[in-house]
């Protein structure tokens, strides 16, 4: 693991290099990577490694402001800015009060990262894959290897789009690629996902009830 992860050459590798770069938290890298394989660490899921990132990005913002807050402060700010619970009145009166404290916080939820984002970066840019588990079943091994070419192409696809936006070569605002692969049974004419077709062993027409 070498220092400054998130960067490819002179560029950020992606959505989240750059926020790493200009929130200064280039040290997250190793910890998104432990975390995510639970090495050193309990496993934890993508999406609540996004939500700590997303946190993490908050902080970095609150302290930048005139503000001072204590720890679960952090917690509660993120859960009264995102939950769906939340009302939007409620959520009008926080950026209100973090604004009269200097935090630039519509900049800040404009900054927050999608579980993708993060998903692609550990994936594509940092290039980390699970420890592989026990289950030696051909069609998970299968569905392993499938699985990480598209991401990868999401990857690809995600950081070149970028790349061409910032040019200003494609006009495109935020965004997100996604990538499917279909399989169509020419038996029956149905398309299938292939993830679900390996998880559900094959085409309807042909498996046994
Ligand atoms: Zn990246
Ligand atoms: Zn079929």
């Amino acid at each position: 693991m070498t220092e400054n992860m998130g960067e490819v050459g002179g560029d950020p590798c992606c959505k989240a290099g750059r926020l790493e770069r200009k929130y200064d938290l280039m040290q997250i890298d190793e910890e998104l990577i432990a975390r995510w394989r639970g090495e050193g660490a309990e496993e934890t899921s993508v999406r609540v490694l996004t939500e700590e990132f997303n946190k993490e990005l908050l902080r970095a913002a609150l302290d930048r402001g005139d503000i001072n807050y204590f720890e679960g402060e952090i917690d509660n700010t993120y859960r009264l800015l995102t939950d769906d619970d939340v009302t939007e009145g409620v959520r009008i009166n926080v950026r209100r009060a973090l604004k009269r404290a200097n935090v630039d916080i519509e900049g800040a939820e404009d900054d927050f990262v999608s579980h993708q984002t993060i998903y692609n970066h550990l994936t594509g840019c940092l290039d980390v894959s699970k420890p592989q588990k026990e289950s030696k079943d051909p069609v998970d091994t299968v569905a392993g290897e499938i699985f990480s070419l598209q991401n990868r192409t999401v990857a690809v696809a995600d950081s070149k789009l970028e790349r061409l936006r910032d040019q200003n070569r494609i006009a495109i605002d935020e965004f997100d690629v996604f990538v499917d692969v279909n399989v169509l049974c020419k038996h029956c004419q149905t398309q299938h996902e292939l993830g679900r077709l390996l998880r559900n062993g094959g085409c309807t027409c042909q498996v046994e009830e």
